[in-house]
């Protein structure tokens, strides 16, 4: 039915990748377009003097999503990667000093809970309880699916639903009822920066994310993340995908109202039936797409999420004090995201995360050495900070707080080192205002709120990634792709069908 349409794919992200390897399965012919010289995107690697490093994703959480996207093009997962969960999860530092290590193992669980909160451990019980709903109701109804009109989400059964896993409410407050200890609010909230967002503003639905992990666990694949690419960027390969690096889109080319295909910048020109944007989509539609008459209904009062000041340290010595994941609060928790997500600043005492992958998987540093990610959420573009100031004052405070956490010297132990601030999140991987993780998740930024994935004028411009439905991380990435094969499925089928819909009402603020 597909066989003879071609489709061109602008990024090689998770998200491009997965699509492009349903694509192909569905017997469309595809060629992809990568800026870069590798797979990934965001999920990318950076490999210095022997060391290697994850450069976006630390965690993979819904590993069956990712198990998903091989059974839908008829492979196992097993063939192209093995995972391994992560056990303990990660250790919070708390600013007081004391510590918490959060596991899938229940009886651990209680144990660290209790010693912080006497009775919790019931509370917390219940909180999985509410975990698990909001994930299954969330998985069912509202991101498994395409959606064209606000319309489709509030039916009477989906509105009992909304309310039922919180989804009108906030995700802070929410989490306060179910534990009176300020480090366990923060410690049962801060998930939600998974997505680059506040858990005073995001809704409280997303007490799935601290589900997912603590309840189905998190994994890593063998050779780190940046294994996720490479195994779909193999797979692409042998559905007969062309894999194209180095290859930037300049901008799609369009006439009468139809997308013709897309110019290089070598300035080739290659056609297709449809092009399928993974490029950041306010991105694209500001930067590819401005000249085809397609158009982003309110973008200007679109909400985004934080960004990353990135620090990735190659170290002379091996950390054992770490595990994989370490969690570092700073002081005054509300004051941080206020500070980030309203007066975008860097906020004083900062919160942040130490990835050390080679305490899993020693092969990613030097024998007896460690590769460190270093994770601090700060503002997007939004708000202009200079990162030539910034970068050096926030990295003082990050080794200053290693050293209060028992690594003094691990500042000196550096042998090679790395930044990447939000200024190169744009300039690098084209993400609007530098916003590290796309678009936000307000109530009004999800489900049918969020960009469309098919542009409602330019029928044959399609969308996959973190920016347009179902929203960002690497399982909605991935989900991102089922849904947008789908319309390009329904599509190729009955081009005609496609008819201008109504624009849905974007970023009502919150
Ligand atoms: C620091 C950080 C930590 C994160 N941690 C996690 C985590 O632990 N777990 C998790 O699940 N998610 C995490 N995420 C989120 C996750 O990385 C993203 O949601 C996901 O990778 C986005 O994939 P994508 O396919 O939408 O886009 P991208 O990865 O942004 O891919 C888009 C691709 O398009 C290419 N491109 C752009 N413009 C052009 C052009 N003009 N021509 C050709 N190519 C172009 C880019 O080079 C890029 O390769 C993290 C993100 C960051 C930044």
């Amino acid at each position: 039915m597909n066989a003879g349409k071609k489709v061109v794919v602008i990024g090689a992200g998770v998200g491009g990748l997965a699509a492009a390897c349903r694509l192909a399965h569905q017997g469309f012919e595809v060629e992809v377009h990568e800026k870069s010289g590798q797979p990934g995107g965001r999920c990318g690697r950076l490999s210095a003097s022997g060391f290697n490093w994850d450069t976006g994703p630390t965690l993979l959480l819904m590993p069956e999503v990712l198990r998903e996207t091989f059974e839908a093009v008829g492979r196992k997962l097993e063939d192209y990667l093995e995972l391994t969960p992560c056990d303990p999860n990660y250790r919070i530092h708390f600013r007081d000093g004391s510590q918490v290590t959060f596991s899938t193992d229940l009886l651990k669980m209680k144990a660290e809970l209790e010693a912080i909160e006497p009775g919790s451990f019931g509370r917390y019980l219940a909180f999985l309880r509410m975990g698990e709903r909001q994930y299954r109701t969330s998985l069912d109804r509202f991101v498994g699916r395409n959606f064209d009109s606000p319309l489709q989400m509030f039916t009477p059964a989906n509105l009992k639903e909304v309310v039922a896993i919180r989804a009108h409410r906030k995700m802070y407050p929410e989490v306060a009822r179910h534990f009176r200890d300020d480090r366990l609010r923060a410690a049962l909230t801060f998930q939600t920066m998974y997505l680059g967002i506040s858990p005073y503003q995001s809704p409280a639905v997303y007490g799935l994310l601290p589900y997912t992990e603590l309840a189905l666990g998190i994994w890593f694949p063998k050779g780190g993340m940046y294994a996720i690419p490479l195994a779909l960027a193999r797979l692409a390969q042998e559905l007969g995908v062309r894999m194209h690096y180095r290859s930037t889109v300049t901008q799609v080319c369009a006439e009468h109202g139809k997308a013709t295909g897309v110019e290089l910048a070598s300035g080739e020109v290659r056609p297709a039936d449809a092009v399928l944007c993974n490029a950041d989509l306010p991105w694209a539609y500001k930067n590819l797409l401005a000249n085809t008459g397609a158009t982003l209904p309110r973008a200007e009062r679109l909400r985004y999420t934080s960004s990353a000041f990135m620090m990735y340290l190659g170290t002379r010595k091996r950390f054992e004090g770490l595990l994989h994941h370490n969690v570092i609060l700073g002081g005054d928790y509300r004051g941080s995201f206020d500070d980030i997500f309203e007066r975008f600043k860097v906020p004083d005492d900062p919160s942040f995360y130490v990835n050390a992958p080679a305490h899993t998987e020693p092969g990613l540093a030097p024998p007896g050495k460690d590769a460190l990610y270093v994770l601090v959420p700060v503002p997007n573009r939004q708000g202009y900070l200079d990162w030539s100031v910034e970068g050096p004052k926030l990295r003082a405070k990050v080794f200053a707080r290693l050293g209060e956490l028992g690594f003094p010297d691990l500042e000196q132990s550096i042998e090679v080192e790395r930044t990447f601030t939000p200024d190169d999140y744009q300039a690098v991987l084209n993400l609007e205002r530098g916003s590290a993780f796309g678009l936000s998740h307000d109530f009004f930024q999800v489900g049918p709120f969020r960009p469309i994935n098919q542009d409602p004028h330019v029928r044959n411009v399609f969308f996959v990634g973190a920016s347009t439905q179902p929203g960002t991380g690497l399982p909605m990435v991935m989900l991102s792709a089922r849904l947008v094969t789908e319309r390009l499925c329904d599509w190729a089928q009955d081009p005609k069908r496609a008819r201008a819909r109504p624009p849905v009402a974007l970023a009502v603020d919150a």
